[in-house]
């Protein structure tokens, strides 16, 4: 056959917040191995494991083709009609409270932007949470009482041009590796970097350390107020940006020094040496460029917002935000948690960085014409599930996300969609552990084979462009959801033929009565043809008139977004977890390198199974030889919400006392691997974010 020309496609990585671009490549209608997008300025050509696997994860294996309901394969039209009649139903019978929806950071902006605005608009119920609850609620959380916005300041070059990195709650190294090479790389480049990473656990990503802090977990904002504490003792404050910027730095520091009176006290309660911490606190001290890169061990917390107030506040206290190489950075985990929080896609958001206050709920009201606005924020994750489980959720629609592995306590959301009169999950696979709950299953077109955009955790907005048809009758997300809102009589309100018109939608929310008061800003990107759409180039946000080409940091000009445009400092009072029981060990959950949450696509490729390839316990020397536990063999652990079977790891990379589980096998692939099972579903009060690092466990040998 002769060769036909190549086809190229310029895409972005769906397998973590990092968003990094790929170049696919496709001759005679086959794929080639893909690569990195050299012009993308996330990843310039990198790519990891994982997504340079991208299209080894990509076959019909498993897929769900069409829709079904109750078992039985049904046309789009019955289903979506069911669907609407239910929603009508329930609304009518018990109040559209009744109603729920769950999303997902495996969304594209404009699949959620439309699941948004149906529930929050025109259903009249803000009941639509999203997984990104259980991967960065705590670091919206922090921001907004820090700077009145839900603002990442920074952007990835700052990792480049610090002098001190600080990774706190991060294994980079396996979470996000393309950061992680960047790191590496700049520490190369400026041998007098200095790394310091804060983990309970000896990872990947302490091979670049200078300095590891082996701290007891859950003890992060002990470390973080002392440091406060230490810089007002040293004098090593930027007064003028304290003086002029922001507001609460008395009360913060008062409260820190009443917290943390002594380094030697402090390094007991972390314990870690003091030599350690104070050689911390010293390099802290001096060093002007310094980035604090935190991800869910500082997140999923009970505390988890107050983390995040003591990492910004030390930077706030130095004047290290806004400037090239210095900022708190708290990195997404998803690759499109933050395009959900855009467009509201947390319960207790309302749309484009807008919430429930009066004013903002008559913007959007107006801006939609919609017919039904919620009136105050939903239910929050944790307590959505358990709504559901009281019989108060009557319908439940699930999109894009295996919560039966991956909320807390997930043997108790398991039985509690048996409460649900109706759940619908609409996904690319036909059989996970969610799927297998539900009446009806509607069959969602997957990454290569749909069009939108995502937001990574630099806010650089990118494409995913679809290169591929998708199998049998699946959809995109968007459009089931504009099927079913136009089956609910809301056809004018969600008029939509592709993803174009919704970004353009979003993007003229963003702007609509805006006069720069909200940090979310896309004026600039309102009104492009469906080719400039098809056409977008990766963008940081804001994209007006004042940043055209987007901007690269934020309060570079010591505005914030408060409503005397000063950041916040906020006294934190630091606490340990709570004692648990159920359990003699505490269980830390995480990523391995080459696995993307559930496995329902990484599980395809065998190239990903081979950095490890089955479930595992990593257990400390002295705990194995305590419960006659042995390297290699198997292990139960359990506590009295459930019991996993799983392969010894016996290593002193683990503290006595606790071990680590990771996040990803389901029933698909382990059938007693499902970690989510054991969790803690104690919450952050502010936050609603499960505690997800600190859940009481036994283990014994199988
Ligand atoms: Fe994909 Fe993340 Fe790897 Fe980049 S770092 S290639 S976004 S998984």
């Amino acid at each position: 056959t002769p060769l036909t020309a190549t086809q190229q496609t310029q895409t972005t990585c769906p397998y973590c917040g990092v968003g990094c671009g790929v170049d696919i490549s496709q001759q005679n209608g086959q794929l080639l191995p893909v690569a990195g997008d050299s012009r993308h300025p996330s990843n310039f050509g990198r790519l990891c494991v994982k997504g340079s696997a991208l299209h080894e994860t990509i076959s019909h294996n498993g897929r769900l083709m069409y829709p079904l309901m109750n078992g039985q394969r049904s046309s789009w039209s019955q289903a979506i009609n069911l669907i609407a009649d239910k929603i009508q139903q329930v609304i009518h019978t018990h109040g559209p409270d009744a109603v729920a929806f769950y999303g997902s950071g495996q969304l594209l902006t404009e699949d959620y932007y439309v699941a948004n605005k149906l529930m929050k608009g025109f259903i009249g119920s803000a009941n639509m949470d999203t997984n990104s609850r259980l991967c960065m609620a705590s670091a919206v959380a922090s921001y907004k009482r820090a700077f009145g916005s839900d603002t990442v300041p920074g952007c990835y070059e700052d990792l480049e041009q610090a002098d001190l990195l600080v990774l706190t709650g991060s294994n980079a190294a396996w979470a996000h590796p393309v950061l992680y090479q960047r790191m590496v790389a700049a520490k190369k480049a400026n041998p007098d970097m200095k790394v310091v990473v804060i983990d309970p656990r000896r990872t990947a990503t302490c091979d670049l350390a200078d300095l590891h802090l082996a701290i007891r977990p859950g003890s992060d904002a002990f470390l973080f107020t002392a440091l406060l504490a230490y810089l007002g003792e040293t004098n090593n404050l930027d007064h003028h940006f304290i003086a002029l910027h922001t507001e609460g730095f008395g009360s913060a520091l008062e409260t820190a020094r009443q917290q943390c009176r002594s380094l030697k006290e402090v390094a007991e309660q972390l314990d870690i040496e003091a030599s350690d911490l104070a050689q911390f606190f010293h390099w802290f001290a001096d060093t002007p460029r310094t980035v604090t890169f935190y991800s869910q061990g500082i997140n999923q917390s009970a505390t988890g917002t107050d983390k995040g107030n003591a990492i910004i506040n030390v930077h706030l206290a130095t004047g290290r935000i806004g400037k090239p190489g210095a900022t708190p950075f708290s990195i997404t985990g998803q690759p499109n948690a933050m395009g959900g929080r855009e467009v509201g896609g947390l319960a207790n958001q309302l749309a484009a960085h807008m919430d429930f206050s009066a004013a903002e709920r008559d913007r959007v009201r107006r801006f939609w014409q919609a017919s039904n606005l919620a009136e105050r924020p939903g239910l929050k994750a944790v307590d959505l599930f358990q709504a559901v489980k009281r019989g108060e959720i009557k319908f439940l629609w699930i999109m894009s996300t295996n919560p039966l592995v991956s909320m807390p306590d997930a043997d108790d959301v398991k039985e509690a969609l048996k409460h649900c009169e109706l759940v619908v999950v609409s996904d690319c696979m036909a059989d996970t552990d969610t799927a297998a709950a539900a009446h009806v299953l509607l069959p969602a077109a997957s990454w290569g084979e749909k069009n939108g955009t995502v937001t990574n955790s630099e806010r650089r907005i990118s494409r995913q462009r679809g290169f591929l048809p998708p199998p049998g009758e699946a959809m995109p997300d968007w459009w089931i959801v504009t099927q079913v809102a136009h089956a609910l009589g809301h056809a004018d309100a969600f008029n939509y033929s592709h993803p174009a018109d919704i970004f353009d939608e979003h993007a003229r929310l963003s702007a609509f009565e805006n006069n720069g008061s909200r940090d979310f800003d896309l004026s600039g990107l309102s009104g492009m043809s469906r080719a400039q759409y098809d056409a977008m180039a990766p963008v940081q946000w804001p994209v007006n008139a004042q940043y055209p080409q987007g901007r690269q940091r934020f309060f570079d000009d010591r505005r914030f977004y408060t409503d005397n445009g000063k950041a916040r400092f906020i006294a934190v009072a630091p606490e340990l977890p709570l004692p648990r029981t159920g359990g003699d060990l505490i269980m830390n959950t995480g990523r391995v390198r080459d696995h993307w949450h559930t496995m329902t696509r990484t599980g395809k490729a065998p190239r990903l199974a081979q950095h490890i390839s089955e479930p595992y316990a990593d257990i400390h020397p002295q705990d194995a030889a305590l419960r006659g536990i042995e390297d290699g063999s198997l292990v139960r652990i359990f506590n009295p919400r459930g019991s996993l079977l799983l392969r010894a790891h016996i290593s002193d990379n683990q503290r006595t006392g606790e071990i680590f589980v990771p996040m990803h096998w389901t029933s698909r692939y382990a059938s007693a691997a499902r970690m989510g099972t054991l969790t803690d579903n104690s919450v952050d009060a502010i936050s609603g974010q499960p505690e997800l690092k600190y859940s009481a466990v036994n283990a014994e040998p199988f």
